[in-house]
């Protein structure tokens, strides 16, 4: 049986909201999406990345917008992370056209992105929020978010 999560992230990485912020975007998707297994919010230590799952189509560069070869991703990625510190997200030099740039900035299809807070509908049986849902969220968590659809 496959899986299926909804996944909020604030586009800054490094972005933690209250407890309080948490707890009332966790009653609003329970609101909208009742069915789900479980709504789950976690904050890590480190920067972690979220990723689509089987959903992955491509990653591009944002600055010239050439499709990296999974292997190319992959060397960045590894390059980024520190078993220590998690990512870094620090700026490095692209192979399709030598601008410098994170991880971070690429253009993911479908989305992913880096993070210490999620916020995690597992199983929501919908196929997707809104973008009124969306703006919601993002007004309670104080911060614009990422929504990642993750398959696995
Ligand atoms: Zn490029």
């Amino acid at each position: 049986m496959s899986d299926h999560h909804i996944v909020f992230i604030p586009a800054a990485p490094h972005y933690l909201p209250t407890e309080q912020q948490v707890s009332s975007a966790k009653a609003a998707l329970w609101q909208w999406i009742p069915e789900a297994e479980a709504i789950e919010a976690a904050v890590t230590e480190y920067v972690q990345f979220h990723d689509c799952g089987s959903n992955f189509e491509y990653v591009r560069c944002h600055v010239c917008g050439q499709e990296l070869t999974i292997p190319q991703w992959h060397l960045l990625m590894e390059q980024d992370y520190d078993l220590e510190r998690g990512f870094g997200l620090t700026p490095q030099t692209l192979p399709c056209c030598g601008n410098v740039a994170s991880v971070n900035q690429l253009d993911y299809s479908f989305m992913q992105g880096f993070s210490r807070f999620s916020l995690t509908a597992i199983n929501p049986r919908t196929g997707a929020v809104s973008a009124q849902q969306t703006e919601l969220l993002q007004r309670q968590l104080d911060h614009p978010l990422l929504v990642i659809y993750c398959h696995v």
